[in-house]
């Protein structure tokens, strides 16, 4: 996994938001705001959640809940759910 700064995950979240970006970036990003509280501030990450995951919202952990994120991210990109 790359490694990307607060610049790189700000100027992405839009495309995040609206998914845009690769199953690569959209974990980078994950995982950049699953550890940088700065990030996760800016972004409201809840409205992420709220976003990404319509169906599924408990009360995991952070960490939990981001890899959750991204295998279901990696699951849609590679089919295998419906959007
Ligand atoms: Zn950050």
């Amino acid at each position: 996994m790359s490694e990307i700064n607060c610049e790189e995950t700000k100027r992405q979240v839009n495309e995040y938001l609206h998914n845009e970006l690769s199953a690569q970036e959209v974990q980078d990003i994950t995982a950049h705001i699953a550890n940088c509280d700065s990030c996760e501030t800016d972004y409201d990450f809840e409205v992420l959640f709220n976003n990404v995951i319509k169906r599924s919202c408990d009360e995991a952990p952070p960490q939990e809940l981001a890899q959750r994120i991204i295998d279901r991210i990696r699951a849609i990109d590679s089919g295998r759910v419906e959007h």
